[in-house]
């Protein structure tokens, strides 16, 4: 189900002007969590009720020019290796270069499924320049305006038809994928979990393409973890260490039921893990943070909940989710973290039979009631859980146009007071009845 286009080109051809458009949807929610949106290089897209996660390369290629295009030819190859779909954009007005046509023959040799898309076709006249990127031989080619937005709903259309919406059903255990940046102590907390069973569960090299499973049957729980630790060694460019690490990421957390996000106690949590919760978030996954290396803390008796506070305040809104200190090295709570996991997994399957739901929050809603506006009373009459892969309510109500997100909020965290959805997103629909 884990689809992942990525936006590859040269520099300047457009790709972050259409990474924007792709993910400008979302946009208005991500910037709430300021500061983290200017590094941002990938992010949530849909179209026609399909979701994807979209990756603009272009943030991550070095300056000095020596290492450039070897950066560029390496993340192309990543590309090919971890994205569902490639965008390879050109740029009209320079006409094919060198460079589109090495990246071109890349392409060409990989087995993904790439679109040609032509940018900066503002104007009907360009759309005749346009034809020359046939010659890069990689079949149709899709002119836009990245600017405009042009072009951009064909493009959409065509791609869409590449993904494979169909959840894989081969394994029904729980899926934990434990993320976070390199050294943070990812490696160590599953050694520390496997031991050295690892061997014999770590598929052979080679196929380390895809994402590692390790099956966990011990002490009453089963399930597999999505390993994204063993992939820092691969790429050549330093440069595109970051790059890699965040492609495997996403696959990981796209597979997973339950993100288990680790930070490192000394580093704390920084943009780039801020933006793994909230892709995290967006996906609708289980979501925990571990905050490892707890030994390295000089400790008092409020510590622990003023890193809590901390952590809370830089996910937010979303800010009900469990937070474990471990020291793996000293094996403190290392189990800790696989049962609050496995408690999240069970929260976000759980369903709430629809009597016990209106018996709760029935009474709760008559007290208070959603706000009148000019004048019309909106009344909420009853509520189901639908049926999903993630926590989703609907409330039946006169007028739901008039329910606004203070009272979305409210019915929110009444259903998490009342029932514990701690780790999970829930969403909430107002249905006409
Ligand atoms: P990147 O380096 O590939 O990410 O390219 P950018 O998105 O930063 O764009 C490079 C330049 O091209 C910027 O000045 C953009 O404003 C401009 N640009 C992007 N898309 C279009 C377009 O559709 N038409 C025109 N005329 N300019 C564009
Ligand atoms: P990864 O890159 O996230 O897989 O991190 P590793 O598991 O390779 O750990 C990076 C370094 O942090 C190693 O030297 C570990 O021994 C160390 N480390 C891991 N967990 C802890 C911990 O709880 N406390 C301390 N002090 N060091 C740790």
């Amino acid at each position: 189900m884990s689809n992942i286009v990525a936006i590859v080109g040269r520099p300047n051809v457009g790709k972050s002007t259409l990474f924007n458009r792709l993910t400008e949807t979302r946009k208005a929610i991500v910037d709430d969590f300021s500061g983290v949106t200017r590094d941002r290089h990938y992010g949530v897209s849909e179209w026609t009720h399909h979701s994807f996660t979209v990756v603009d390369t272009g943030g991550y290629v070095a300056n000095s020019e020596d290492v450039f295009e070897a950066a560029i030819r390496e993340q192309v190859i990543i590309a090919i290796e971890e994205a569902t779909a490639i965008l390879f954009m050109v740029d009209v007005t320079t006409g094919v270069t060198d460079l589109d046509d090495e990246i071109a023959a890349l392409l060409r040799r990989g087995k993904k499924p790439v679109m040609v898309v032509v940018n900066k076709v503002d104007n009907n006249a360009q759309q005749s320049d346009a034809a020359v990127f046939y010659s890069l031989g990689l079949g149709e080619i899709y002119n836009i305006s990245s600017m405009t937005g042009s072009g951009t709903g064909e493009l959409l259309d065509e791609l869409v038809k590449h993904f494979d919406d169909e959840p894989v059903e081969e394994n029904t255990l729980p899926k934990f994928a434990i993320v976070g940046r390199p050294n943070v102590g990812k490696s160590s907390i599953i050694n520390a979990l496997i031991g050295k069973d690892r061997n014999i569960v770590t598929p052979i090299a080679g196929t380390t393409r895809d994402s590692i499973y390790i099956h966990y049957n011990q002490y009453g729980h089963d399930f597999m973890l999505v390993d994204t630790a063993g992939m820092r060694k691969k790429t050549k460019v330093k440069e595109n260490i970051e790059f890699y690490s965040v492609m495997r990421t996403i696959k990981a957390l796209e597979e997973a039921d339950v993100v288990i996000l680790m930070i490192d106690a000394v580093e704390g949590i920084e943009s780039q893990d801020i933006n793994i919760f909230h892709l995290a978030e967006k996906n609708k996954k289980g979501i925990m943070v571990v905050v490892n290396k707890w030994d390295l803390i000089e400790k008092n008796n409020k510590t622990t909940k003023v890193f809590e506070d901390m952590i809370r305040q830089k996910v937010a809104p979303f800010t009900d989710v469990p937070i474990i200190f471990t020291s793996v090295t000293e094996k403190q709570r290392v189990l800790k973290v696989i049962e609050t996991a496995q408690k999240v997994y069970d929260n976000r399957k759980k369903k709430i039979p629809t009597s016990k739901l209106n018996d709760v929050m029935l009474p709760i809603i008559e007290s208070f009631p959603p706000p009148s506006i000019k004048g019309k009373y909106v009344k909420i009459k009853y509520i189901t859980q639908i049926n999903g892969v993630s926590p989703m309510f609907a409330f039946f109500c006169n007028l739901p146009q008039y329910l606004k997100e203070g009272y979305y909020r409210f019915l929110e965290n009444k259903l998490r007071e009342n029932f514990d959805f701690t780790g999970v997103p829930i969403q909430i629909f107002f249905r006409q009845k």
